[in-house]
């Protein structure tokens, strides 16, 4: 089950290595209501992600530890680490990642060296946003590992997603895009088994 370990609105409030133990950590990175909260609640089977989904509280990084067992037999070191940055592109500057970028965004890709993968979250119900273009982009350009994923499967027919799921793949430049619906739950399996796998 998921602890929350703290919220950070700068890189020295980022949890250390003494909280960590080093654990991978997974990156939840998206639009202003792409459906970030609803998502990492559907992973996680709970509420904790809400604590930073509407905007105008204190925007902030929020990290979580998963770890494996229960109770005495839990280990020490958590499998991952997930980190849920600010929604980007909510502002006025709506076409780029605004505030964020050099706020939240680009300090955190920068600094995180136990960054294993960074989840990129697409509405799959809109045309590519130019700023989910940029952040793709950074992380194909500093070479860091990322996972396109098409949030809100469940609004479309299987035809009108598919064609979704192309646009997406040609804006973006990316090879890969998984649907998921945290409505549904289609999709989320897939998404832990990749998540998963960056776990040691
Ligand atoms: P966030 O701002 O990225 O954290 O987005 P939220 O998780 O708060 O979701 C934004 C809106 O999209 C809310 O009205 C959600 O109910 C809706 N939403 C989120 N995920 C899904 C989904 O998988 N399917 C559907 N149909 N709606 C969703």
């Amino acid at each position: 089950s998921p602890v929350f370990l703290l919220s950070a609105t700068d890189v020295a409030h980022f949890p250390t290595e003494a909280r960590t133990h080093g654990a991978p950590e997974i990156a939840f990175l998206g639009r202003s209501n792409v459906g970030k909260s609803s998502l990492i609640n559907a992973l996680l089977g709970s509420k904790e992600a809400h604590v930073s989904s509407t905007p105008g509280r204190t925007r902030a990084i929020n990290f979580f530890a998963l770890h494996e067992g229960a109770g005495e037999k839990k280990k020490v070191k958590p499998t991952l680490i997930f980190a849920d940055l600010p929604g980007y592109g909510y502002a006025k500057i709506s076409k780029s990642i605004s505030s964020e970028w050099p706020t939240f965004i680009e300090p955190y890709l920068s600094e995180r060296e136990t960054l294993a993968l960074g989840i990129c979250l697409v509405d799959t119900n809109i045309p590519p946003q130019p700023s989910d273009t940029q952040l793709i982009h950074y992380f194909q350009q500093t070479q860091r590992p990322y996972l396109v994923v098409g949030t809100k499967a469940d609004r479309l027919s299987n035809n009108v997603l598919a064609k979704s799921l192309a646009a997406l793949k040609q804006a973006h430049e990316i090879e890969e895009i998984l649907p998921v619906s945290a409505k549904t739950d289609a999709g989320t399996k897939a998404l832990w088994g990749r998540l998963m796998a960056v776990a040691e």
